[in-house]
């Protein structure tokens, strides 16, 4: 019987029942057992602190990893381990996470700016750096370099073709994608994306690290936006149409969609949330990826991204965002309920 790889679970099935050849499908169990192969990832290299580099690192500490943080700006892993102690308090006042434990899974952390140094002992490396190919090839060329050989380059890129990221590499069996949701330590979903090259043992070793991780991993194929950002970044882009078109205002917007279509935030705050320069890089790869008019970024999009306004991150997007307050208030260049260019 010879089995080949479609993905990872759907798999196409040629064989001989002594009588006949027969062709069908048959769905890979959902954890395989491939005793010890790659089980043993002790140290986990990240490499990005901000946002996402910052939840990745937290989340893998806890779970008994030796994590390398590395960030080119030392203020930003300043930053980092700050945020990882806060949210660890969160977790300590919920009774998830003893003081202990607290404790040891933030000794565990080690920060680096160093790429060489950060990566030189490590089993896996998730790379969560800003959301740019030339800077994402560039550190993956360092990567091949300066890794073990046998370790896994995975990528938290939202966007970005992991057969591109795991071509220029010696290694593209070994470049995988890992995305992880914002929060890191909250949302329960890793999407983990083949890239064409990427090795189906890979594939099991990132999907069982990830049930480590108490999280729940989706196996996807390497297409512009994969599954999650395919869907979710033409909602947010269409939010920006219509309030660029003045059809409704921010608040309004967003309430449609909370109210009636149950969404736990709307998109114009999402949007903040995960960063309008995040945003618009991932709807300018679907544009080129699949060259349709439909994934243009909108105009209002663009310019606030080339304003400097980022959301949560620069304190202003479609909201102001102040440090420290939950309060949902609207940018006062959209206030007007019905905002017109
Ligand atoms: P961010 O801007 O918050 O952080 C990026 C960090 O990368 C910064 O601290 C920066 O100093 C660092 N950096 C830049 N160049 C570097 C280099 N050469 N080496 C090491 N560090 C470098 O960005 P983010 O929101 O954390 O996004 C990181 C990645 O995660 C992106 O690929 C993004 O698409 C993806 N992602 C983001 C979200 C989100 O909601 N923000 C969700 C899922 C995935």
């Amino acid at each position: 019987m010879i089995l080949v790889n479609f993905g990872v679970f759907e798999r196409v099935i040629f064989g001989w029942d002594g009588k006949h050849a027969y062709l069908g499908a048959a769905k890979r169990k959902k954890s395989i057992n491939t005793p010890n192969f790659m089980s043993e990832l002790k140290i986990i290299a990240v490499i990005g602190s901000g946002t996402m580099g910052n939840g990745i690192s937290h989340v893998f500490a806890q779970y008994g990893f030796e994590v390398h943080m590395m960030d080119i700006n030392q203020a930003a892993l300043d930053r980092a381990m700050v945020t990882i102690g806060k949210n660890m308090d969160r977790l300590v006042a919920k009774a998830t996470l003893t003081p202990e434990e607290k404790v040891a899974s933030l000794g565990r952390i080690t920060t680096f700016t160093s790429l060489a140094g950060a990566v030189k002992n490590a089993d896996l490396v998730v790379e969560a750096a800003s959301e740019d190919i030339d800077l994402k090839l560039n550190i993956f060329r360092q990567l091949d370099e300066h890794c073990p050989e046998g370790c896994i380059l995975a990528t938290n890129t939202s966007s970005i073709s992991l057969t591109r990221i795991g071509s220029v590499t010696k290694r593209p069996g070994k470049v995988i994608g890992m995305h992880f949701m914002n929060p890191v330590p909250v949302m329960k979903l890793v999407e983990i994306i083949n890239g064409y090259a990427t090795e189906a043992e890979v594939t099991q070793t990132i999907y069982n690290v990830t049930e480590k991780l108490g999280k729940v991993p989706c196996v996807v194929n390497d297409y512009p936006g994969f599954i999650s950002n395919r869907i979710l970044m033409p909602l947010i882009n269409e939010a920006v149409l219509a309030l660029q078109e003045g059809v409704a205002g921010v608040e309004e917007i967003d309430t449609i969609m909370k109210l009636g279509m149950a969404h736990p935030m709307g998109p114009l705050q999402l949007a903040d949330f995960i960063g309008l320069d995040t945003c618009y890089s991932i709807m300018h790869v679907l544009h080129m990826g699949f060259g349709a008019q439909k994934y243009a970024p909108a105009t209002l999009l663009a310019n606030m991204v080339q304003a400097g306004f980022y959301g949560v991150k620069s304190g202003e997007g479609f909201y102001k965002h102040t440090p420290g307050s939950k309060e949902l208030v609207v940018s006062a260049r959209f206030a007007s309920r019905v905002w017109k260019q």
